[in-house]
């Protein structure tokens, strides 16, 4: 209702958009993933099932929200990258971040009876919540630090987390000891523990786990075959709506948007050296 006594109310609002001309991060966490990854029995310490749904979720978001150019994921988190020219909803935090973790949890419950068995089902109270943040990066080269902080994050914590399941499960180990013993190891004594007991070769390690997934848009540079059947399907549905003249500009971009968006991969990839970036120019550019 316009123009009533009550419409004051609205002046309360803060403020909060974010700085323009910056690469904005949406960073999700789950809330209290270690005790619901046990309620679940994620087999430790790494879930193939909830690292696909993860994975699954975080490309329905990117899929949905056109304005985000790259995420990278490990563990329970997301890092979803709005590229620094968006103007979404006129750059609102609140707005921006609330979208994200809330389309995110939808699909995570949404997804989960694909990923995991009838027999584990989600109930409540222990269901799936995700808490965000958002954090403004002023040049490229900042936001690569960013996204390289976690992802060596994600290498620490997994050979970490490797060792320390390796001792409890192969070396019947109880959990103090292992902490005890991996106190203030450096990554050549958890490589040497792994391969000098158990005979595991921490570089043969699943890729995901090691390096955590990327989700970006591809164009033609990798597996070109692979948005086929969606650019034919989308330049249908172009034809149709406009059926005699030229496709305007913004159609164009508006399409090319599209089909860049119907070929969204997951890739267990380095993305802190050059190379991913120099390959993929249109993720940064
Ligand atoms: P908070 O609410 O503060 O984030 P948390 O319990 O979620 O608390 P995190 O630091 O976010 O703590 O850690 C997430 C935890 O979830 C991991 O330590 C691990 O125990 C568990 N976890 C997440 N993903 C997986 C997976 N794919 N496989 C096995 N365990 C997982
Ligand atoms: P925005 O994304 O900007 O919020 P919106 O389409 O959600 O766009 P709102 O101003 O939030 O716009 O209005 C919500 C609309 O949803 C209502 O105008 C109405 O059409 C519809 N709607 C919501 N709840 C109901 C309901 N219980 N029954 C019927 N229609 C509903
Ligand atoms: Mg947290
Ligand atoms: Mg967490
Ligand atoms: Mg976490
Ligand atoms: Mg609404």
């Amino acid at each position: 209702m316009a123009n009533s006594k009550y419409e004051y109310v609205r002046s309360f609002e803060q403020s909060d958009t974010l700085l323009p001309n910056t690469w904005i991060v949406v960073r999700i966490d789950g809330r209290g993933f270690h005790s619901f990854s046990n309620r679940y029995n994620f087999t430790k310490p790494n879930d193939i099932r909830a690292l696909n749904l993860m994975n699954a979720a975080a490309s329905a978001v990117v899929k949905e929200i056109p304005d985000l150019c790259i995420a990278y994921g490990v563990s329970d988190e997301y890092s979803f990258i709005f590229h620094k020219t968006t103007t979404l909803f006129d750059r609102r935090s609140s707005k921006l971040l609330s979208t994200v973790v809330s389309t995110f949890t939808a699909f995570y419950i949404h997804l989960w009876r694909v990923h995991f068995p009838p027999d584990i089902a989600l109930q409540p109270p222990h269901l799936p919540t995700f808490d965000a943040r958002t954090i403004c990066y002023p040049t490229l080269a900042n936001l690569r630090d960013y996204l390289s902080w976690r992802q060596v994050d994600c290498h620490i914590n997994n050979l970490y987390n490797t060792t320390f399941w390796a001792m409890r499960q192969k070396g019947g180990m109880g959990p103090r000891e292992v902490e005890e013993e991996l106190k203030g190891t450096l990554a050549s004594d958890k490589n040497e523990i792994l391969w000098g007991r158990f005979g595991i070769n921490y570089n043969d390690e699943n890729e995901i786990f090691k390096k955590g997934s990327v989700v970006f848009c591809q164009y033609e540079l990798e597996e070109p075959a692979e948005g086929r059947t969606d650019t034919l399907a989308l330049e249908e549905d172009e034809a149709t709506a406009v059926p005699d003249t030229e496709p305007s500009r913004t159609q164009k971009e508006r399409a090319k948007k599209v089909r860049a968006k119907a070929s969204v991969v997951v890739r267990h990839i380095d993305i802190i050296k050059d190379d991913f970036w120099e390959r993929r120019p249109w993720i940064s550019s």
